[in-house]
């Protein structure tokens, strides 16, 4: 593989790595070592996030990726064909997110070849984002001098900016009903999977409006034909752009339990967590302008959009570091025939390479 570009290179040493969700340690361990090499200060946190920061002139920036990868994710053998990395079909390819590492590091490699100035970096490579953004959210932000940031955790153009993502709740129900032998006592018996489907019945799903979704995703419940069964547990989501919007809709939901229960004597236990907090950084905002600038200075069409799901920029954005999320050409993510074009890597470094060094 010695013909490849350096950071093709650096990337499919990083997708053989395993490190599905929650056993990233050896990748981080990886990892540490190559930013030391490269220059940065490393440390990792107790959620087992790296942390590097990097000197330089002006204002500093946060450039983020996830270390975790989704399964079927472990031993992975990339292939390259007419320029298109891909997996052997056996596994996801790992591009979601390592593309972004590799991108981060190979910006690195660049700034210490060329000895160009830069601006002061912040990197932050993430353990558990498929897991609920959980590093993300454990981060300990006063460690990150930076108040605006990429997060290289995306598909699409070069040049994709994502710059608007939802809000979503998770909800967690178990209902409660009274179980009878349902061929001698029916009538003793209070039936909890009737009761959940008639409160799914009534509530609005899938997509509300242009903002916002919901979905039951998952139902558990019964043990045999001849008992009224006495408990059944839901799992279901909602995500709106708006958090008044998201808030209307998590409470339909709500009501629509606690009705069905009610009417039956059932009782519904319902548990509503907030995943994660909308963000939305406007066309005048100076870190999109600034980036729509950029892209134009490298000849890349900046694409301001929304995304319907969340990612670290999400809890970033909460914590007061405004992030952006940009596209290294991943597609495909989170299925055996996921892919990266070496352009698109190529391509991708070039824009974050002129984003760090507009001093
Ligand atoms: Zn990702």
């Amino acid at each position: 593989m010695t013909n490849h570009p350096p950071i093709v290179d650096t990337f499919l040493r990083l997708v053989q790595i395993d490190s599905p969700t929650g056993h990233e340690q050896q990748l981080a361990e990886t990892l540490c070592q190559m930013l030391r090499d490269l220059g940065a200060e490393v440390r990792t946190d107790a959620a087992g996030n790296v942390i590097a920061t990097l000197d330089g002139e002006g204002d500093p920036i946060l450039l983020s990726a996830h270390m975790d990868t989704v399964e079927p994710g472990r031993g992975v053998k990339p292939r390259i064909a007419d320029g298109v990395i891909t997996s052997d079909g056996t596994t996801i390819l790992g591009s979601d997110c390592k593309s972004g590492i590799a991108v981060i590091l190979d910006v690195l490699r660049r700034l210490k070849a060329a000895g160009d100035r830069h601006r002061p970096l912040d990197i932050v490579l993430s353990v558990s984002e498929e897991g609920g953004l959980v590093g993300a959210k454990r981060l300990d932000v006063s460690a990150v001098r930076a108040k605006v940031g990429l997060v290289l955790d995306s598909g699409g153009p070069i040049g994709t900016l994502v710059r608007q993502a939802p809000c979503q709740d998770s909800l967690a129900v178990t209902i409660h009903g009274k179980a009878a032998h349902a061929g001698t006592d029916p009538e003793k018996g209070i039936n909890a999977i009737v009761v959940a489907a008639e409160a799914i019945a009534q509530m609005p799903l899938g997509r509300i409006d242009a903002e916002t979704t919901a979905n039951i995703g998952k139902i558990s419940g019964g043990i045999a034909t001849n008992i009224v069964p006495d408990r059944v547990e839901i799992a279901g989501e909602a995500r709106s752009l708006k958090s008044e919007k998201l808030a209307a809709q998590t409470s339909r939901m709500v009501k629509a339990f606690e009705t069905a229960a009610a009417k039956h004597g059932a009782r519904a236990d319902i548990q509503v967590t907030r995943s994660y907090e909308a963000y939305f950084l406007p066309d005048d905002h100076p870190w999109i302008r600034h980036l729509v600038a950029l892209c134009k200075r490298v000849g890349v069409e900046p694409i301001l959009m929304s995304s319907g799901g969340g990612s670290d920029a999400n809890v970033y954005n909460a914590k007061g570091i405004q992030c952006v999320v940009t596209s290294t050409g991943m597609s495909n993510v989170h299925t055996t025939a996921e892919q990266i074009a070496v352009a698109d890597l190529l391509a991708a470094a070039d824009l974050v390479y002129a984003v760090v060094t507009a001093v």
